[in-house]
């Protein structure tokens, strides 16, 4: 059933301007329409089902690859300017627009392909993957192709002493008064929630660790329901350590199983070595390098910049010094698109918990 919190989610959807700052993302539609380019041998004469078309612009593309008939559903009202779009471009023989939710409309034949932009911040946020599952699940032929069709959501410890002294040390002198006693406020209002923010390669304090590997293809609504995973870093760098950053990329590739070895960085860095030299050599081992969709922070920036969860007091860690703990996702009860996330960690005998709610 659709409920308050789908209504209040699509709502969103009807603005023009989300759409507007996606579309102008070139990272990400760029990303999009190679990949959709690339793989025009399976969605020439093929129907493709375009899971949130929001105006149109993925359905389009495939169009313009050849695609016999596109599904364009969205729930939100954007799904009418959709419409008007594919008519004005002359697409309404291919274009089938459906405006209502995946989980509710009726297409009438199986489908070749899935395209979906679902993504949200730290990857998760919006939950939007579920109704993805329930597309490929309803209509897609076996064999068929998800766009994308894997995604990895990323962690690493970073430094940003900016950003900290910022929101925190200018309350320790204000005026030539001492404002310290503000400090415990301005902490929690600054670093009680995740932030979405651009930080950059110099900012991470390691190599990042996998929290998860998604195969389209294969994965379930419930394995989304809770995710946890255990982490052990080792800072390359002396630094005061502030928070985690979250990132993601996406992969545009065929249905076969990615390993975790797949996407793990794969030359190992001395130490000592900057990090910022060290990500520049990092080379994946992904055989089509060109249809990733990187929100990393030492690739180009996209509008999904990152998320950075931070402690209310740093820790100055030592080089090689290790941080470890847990991080657990969970679907928030107070909305089914907010996100609950559980961090845990210990490093240098400190040993800190913060839970935090992305709304
Ligand atoms: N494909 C467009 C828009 C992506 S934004 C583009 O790439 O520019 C995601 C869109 O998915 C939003 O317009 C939202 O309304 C829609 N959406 C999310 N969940 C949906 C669902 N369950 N059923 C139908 N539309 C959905």
């Amino acid at each position: 059933p659709c409920t308050d919190f789908d209504m209040a989610y699509f709502n969103a959807y009807a603005d023009v301007g989300i759409h507007a700052e996606m579309i102008k993302d070139r990272v990400r539609t760029d990303t999009y329409r190679n990949a959709i380019m690339h793989y025009r041998s399976l969605i020439a004469g093929k129907v493709v089902v375009d899971v949130g078309c929001g105006t149109g612009i993925l359905s389009i593309f495939c169009a313009q690859a050849g695609a016999k008939r596109v599904y364009a559903v969205d729930a939100s009202d954007i799904a009418v300017q959709a419409n008007e779009v594919v008519k004005a471009n002359k697409l309404s023989d291919t274009i089938i627009v459906l405006h209502g939710r995946v989980e509710d409309v009726e297409i009438d034949e199986e489908v070749d392909v899935i395209v979906s932009e679902w993504m949200g911040y730290m990857l998760l946020y919006e939950s939007m993957l579920g109704s993805v599952i329930t597309a490929r699940d309803r209509w897609l032929k076996p064999g068929g192709l998800i766009l994308p069709s894997n995604a990895t959501l990323f962690m690493a410890p970073v430094t940003h002493p900016d950003r900290y002294s910022h929101s925190v040390d200018f309350w320790r002198n204000v005026y030539g008064i001492d404002m310290s006693a503000m400090l415990p406020l301005a902490k929690q209002c600054a670093f009680e929630e995740p932030s979405v923010e651009t930080i950059t390669g110099e900012n991470v304090l390691t190599w990042p660790h996998v929290v998860k590997l998604i195969d389209c293809y294969t994965i379930s609504n419930q394995e989304l329901e809770t995710i946890s995973t255990k982490f052990k870093f080792q800072s390359i760098m002396r630094a005061p350590f502030h928070g985690f950053a979250f990132w993601f990329e996406v992969a545009f590739s065929g249905p076969e199983i990615l390993t975790d070895s797949d996407v793990l960085p794969s030359i190992s860095c001395s130490s000592n070595t900057q990090l910022s030299d060290t990500i520049q050599r990092k080379k994946r081992p992904h055989p089509s390098e060109a249809l990733i969709l990187s929100t990393a922070p030492e690739d180009p920036p996209t509008h999904w910049q990152q998320t950075l969860i931070y402690f209310y007091d740093p820790i100055d860690v030592e080089q090689d010094q290790v941080i470890e703990g847990s991080l657990t996702l969970s679907q928030s009860k107070e909305n089914p698109r907010f996100m609950n996330i559980r961090l845990e960690y210990v490093s240098g005998g400190r040993s800190v918990v913060k839970e935090s709610i992305m709304r």
